[in-house]
Order: C-alpha cells, then sequence, then structure tokens
C-alpha cells in the first residue's frame, strides 16, 4: 500500500510534465530542441550506467549501433542497471515475485519471440501518467472512471488507485473473457482500454454503463474491429499504441494517432522496397532501468504526411500495419522472392465482400496460404475472397496455393495477429 502511494508523485510529476509540454512545444523546430537536450542528458548520465555502453563517451545518438530484440534478449544483463540476467528476470516472472522498486514483465507471444523489461516503479508510475495527460484531454476539469483490460502485466497499471478525480481499475483478461462484462458493469467506467478483440467482444452485448472514451491498445485494430466497436458503443475508438518497450503513441482529440516524441526519440528505417511502411527505431530518454537505446521494433508503421489539426508537432502515424515478421513472401517466376506486407492482404479479404467481419491468412508454406473465413460466411463471400486475392497475386506475379477453410473463428488469449507468417524456412 506505502508503495503503491509512494509511485503517485512520479505519476503526477509526468502526468504535468506531459501538459505542459503539450503546451510549450508548438512546431517540430520546438520538439526536436527539447529531444536534443533530453538525449544529451541521458547519453551523458543514463545509457553508460548499463554494461553494454559502460566506458563509452556517446555525444550523438548515431554513435550508438542499432539493436534488435535478439541482440537485447542474449545480453539482457547488459542493457540493464541492475545486471539482471535474462534468466533471473524470468525466474522473477515466472514466480511472480520482483527485485524491490523494480517490476520485471515480459510481453505475450510465442515461447522463443517473448520480450522481457524491468523498469523502476516510479518509472511505471510516469509510464502511467504520461498515457493518461495524453488519453484524457479533458481530466481533470472532467472525472475519468477509466478500466484498463489486458492480458498481462497487472502490477503495471495497480495505481494510482481510486478516489479524487481519477479512478482507475485494472482488468486481468485471464481471468476470462466470459465474466468481464459483468465485472465491468459492476465498476461502471466512462473510459476502457482494452484490445480491439475484446472491445468488439464487449460492443456485441447490451450494458448499462456509458461510456465516452475507449481506447484500443496492445493489437492492431483493423477497420472491421473499429467499425463493429464504434456501432456497438456508438463511440469512436481511439488507440494507444504501447508493448513492452514502453509508450508509443496515443490518438489524440482529433481522432489521430501522435507518436510520443516527448518522452521518446524515433528513427525510421524503410520498410519492404515499395510498401511505404517504415520500421521504427526508438530510443527512449525516460527510461533508465533498462536502456533502450536505437532499439528496432518489430512493428511496421504507415506514417502520415499530413499535419494534425489539433496542432501538435508530435508526428501522426495513419496506420499500424503489423509486425514486421509478419510479412509474408512468395516466389515469383518473373521477380525473384516478392514481399507482400500484412495490410495488402488484409485489405484484399476484407474489401472482397462487406460480410467479412472477420478472417485469419496465414503463410503455412513457402508457395502456400491458408485463409480462414467464419463458418457462417455466405458462400459467395467466400468465392470473392478467392477472387480478390487470385486478382492481387496476379498484379504482383505470385501465385501460391491458396487454401481456403470456413471454421470457427475464436479471438486467441494472446495477441491477436490476423496475417501471419507461420513459415518459417525461406528468406
Ligand atoms: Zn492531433
Amino acid at each position: 500500500m506505502a508503495r503503491a502511494r509512494l509511485a503517485l508523485l512520479p505519476a503526477i510529476l509526468a502526468f504535468c510534465r506531459c501538459r505542459l509540454l503539450g503546451k510549450r512545444l508548438k512546431s517540430r523546430a520546438d520538439l526536436e530542441r527539447y529531444q536534443q537536450k533530453r538525449l544529451r542528458h541521458w547519453l551523458k548520465r543514463d545509457v553508460p550506467r548499463v554494461a553494454a555502453y559502460a566506458g563509452d563517451r556517446v555525444q550523438n545518438l548515431t554513435d550508438l549501433p542499432v539493436i534488435s530484440k535478439a541482440e537485447l534478449m542474449t545480453a539482457f544483463h547488459r542493457y540493464n542497471r541492475l545486471n539482471l540476467t535474462a534468466g533471473a528476470g524470468w525466474a522473477h516472472f515466472a514466480a511472480k515475485t520482483q527485485p524491490d522498486g523494480f517490476y520485471i514483465g515480459a510481453s505475450t507471444g510465442t515461447s522463443g519471440n517473448r520480450g522481457l523489461y524491468v523498469i523502476s516503479d516510479a518509472e511505471r508510475a510516469a509510464w502511467l501518467g504520461t498515457m493518461l495527460a495524453k488519453a484524457l484531454p479533458r481530466f481533470p476539469f472532467e472525472r475519468a472512471r477509466v478500466a484498463i483490460v489486458l492480458a498481462q502485466d497487472a502490477a503495471l497499471y495497480r495505481q494510482p488507485g481510486r478516489g479524487g478525480l481519477i479512478t482507475l481499475r485494472f482488468f486481468d483478461l485471464n481471468e476470462g473473457l466470459a465474466s468481464l462484462p459483468d465485472r465491468l458493469e459492476a465498476y461502471r467506467p466512462d473510459t476502457i482500454v482494452a484490445p480491439p478483440k475484446v472491445l468488439r467482444h464487449l460492443a456485441g452485448l447490451a450494458r448499462s454503463y456509458a461510456v465516452k472514451r475507449l481506447f484500443s491498445g496492445a493489437e492492431v485494430m483493423d477497420q472491421t474491429d473499429r467499425q463493429a466497436i464504434r456501432a456497438g458503443f456508438g463511440v469512436e475508438p481511439g488507440e494507444i499504441y504501447m508493448a513492452t518497450e514502453g509508450l508509443f503513441a496515443v490518438t489524440c482529440p482529433q481522432g489521430r494517432l501522435h507518436l510520443a516524441e516527448d518522452v521518446m526519440h524515433f528513427h525510421f528505417e524503410p520498410g519492404p522496397e515499395g510498401s511505404g511502411l517504415v520500421i521504427p527505431v526508438i530510443s527512449d530518454f525516460s527510461r533508465k532501468t533498462q536502456i533502450m537505446a536505437r532499439y528496432r521494433m518489430n512493428d511496421l508503421l504507415r506514417l502520415s504526411d499530413r499535419p494534425c489539426a489539433c496542432g501538435s508537432p508530435l508526428r501522426v502515424v495513419e496506420e499500424v500495419v503489423g509486425r514486421a515478421d509478419d510479412l509474408l513472401d512468395f516466389p515469383s517466376d518473373t521477380r525473384g522472392l516478392v514481399t507482400v506486407t500484412p495490410d495488402v492482404i488484409r485489405n484484399a479479404v476484407l474489401d472482397a465482400s462487406r460480410d467479412i467481419q472477420d478472417f485469419r491468412a496465414e503463410q503455412t508454406g513457402e508457395n502456400r496460404l491458408r485463409v480462414l473465413l467464419p463458418d457462417d460466411l455466405p458462400q459467395a463471400a467466400v468465392e470473392a475472397v478467392r477472387q480478390a486475392l487470385t486478382r492481387l497475386f496476379a498484379r504482383l506475379e505470385i501465385a501460391p496455393d491458396v487454401i481456403i477453410e470456413r471454421c470457427h473463428l475464436e479471438p486467441p488469449l494472446e495477441k491477436l495477429r490476423r496475417v501471419r507468417r507461420l513459415f518459417t524456412g525461406g528468406a
């Protein structure tokens, strides 16, 4: 209890800082100046305190190598101040224990691909304060009763708690989706943050509480999810783009997703040729316990060139497209190996028929795509999907075997990825 109360201060400070910066940083030049100042301080004071960068005199961010998740995980202890090894971290995680004053968490995902992270209680609280500052633009002039539904990291959100102008409660998805509507109804939130599959499930049920704000988090929100959520709640859902690596972007009151460049520096590597997509490389200058410097994420983003009407200089993301390891590659007689990004498959399937509310598309072999469609989908829609994919693949000069199956589609407990690469051979 005492710990939860102590952590309130960094949450409030982060909240206030985020709001002040929102007022102070009016242009890209303001923002970049601020980032450079924070980065200089971080590179001098915090980065050299982990083994990976100890002894380096780093002047510029670009002096550091870009690192991948695999590199970070194989030398985990070298990137955190506690010298905590990945083995020790996983042991804590499995036993649900924590080093005093710190929190160890992990991303959901397949066992070989899970990410581990360690943050201090103060950093965790600051993260929450920043998120609330961005997600609740009218707070503290309007009360908020926030429900956060996530499949993991219960303790990450177990503060600042109840009372006063803001009430916050965490709902653990591991306790089951079936009991969630009743638990939410008893709490009566006006703001819900949840994975899109959960919001969509809730949208289909008539519930008595009135929701003012919805945020999808932790997964890609497809158009089909957005429409179902909007129709069910009568509220346009925003997005909180976050992962174990931090808080990356939050939707503004104008409905556009802004990068959290006030707490993190973003650099972009080009995605697959011709896709117009980018892969973010982040440097989180607000975190000291675990250093994330020039860390290449596994995500594919479509950035926007259009500034936002809200006036924020924070860059706008048009769409979080999916994961970089869900790029599909099919052989072409004329073009070698052709990379197809998840959004291209998704759009082809969803645009084929209005009847399609859900699907999965998986590359299961070198030249094979399996498409799963709901078992109650009319045959005409199934045919429309087949034709849409045939047209798409002809245009791309590829010809994978397309196997379409109808089945009962359930949202998985882990992250929902509608387009996935299961075939691990080849490129
Ligand atoms: Zn905006």
